[in-house]
């Protein structure tokens, strides 16, 4: 390409640019309402997706901190008591998260055990990696029962 052609294709570029930068300040400035947010449960719902607030994003990073060092579930008592298929131990929270479009069924068996997690919390001293098992633990129960609504809408 000829440097001519080259600044002209370079120019137009930057026209492009700069009509999709005043395109989107316009929809931003005139579009009201909340479309994002419908939009996207219009879009996921479908797919068992949710969104997520900026205090689950922090949730979920922390939560991936766990190296399934099985510390956590080792001094759990609920651990000793509930059938193993059902509720290996806390260490299930954070990858409880990572399973979000079937959550719902393999959630329901493990919150059935956590119901004395709000009392307890004890496996979130132990943990090497400071993960907040007892708030990841409730995040999955926020998440189930939302999954819940979506799936019984
Ligand atoms: S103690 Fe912490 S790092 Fe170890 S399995 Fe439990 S949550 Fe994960
Ligand atoms: S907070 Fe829940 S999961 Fe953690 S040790 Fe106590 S009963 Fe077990």
């Amino acid at each position: 390409m000829s440097s001519a052609g080259a600044r002209g294709a370079r120019i137009w570029a930057y026209v492009v640019l700069a009509f999709g930068l005043v395109a989107h300040l316009v929809k931003r400035i005139f579009h009201r309402g909340d479309g994002g947010l419908a939009k996207f449960n219009a879009h996921y719902s479908a797919d068992r997706l949710l969104p997520s607030s900026p205090e689950d994003l922090v949730l979920y990073a922390t939560a991936s901190r766990c190296i399934n060092c099985g510390i956590c579930d080792a001094l759990c008592p609920v651990t000793s008591t509930a059938p193993r298929h059902e509720f290996a131990g806390p260490s299930m929270a954070p990858l409880l998260l990572s399973r979000s479009a079937s959550l719902a069924a393999f959630a329901a068996p493990f919150l059935k055990h956590s119901a004395r997690c709000e009392s307890c919390g004890e496996c979130q001293h132990v943990c090497p990696t400071s993960v907040p098992i007892a708030s990841v633990i409730r995040l999955v129960r926020r998440r189930a029962e939302r999954l819940g609504r979506a799936v019984n809408k």
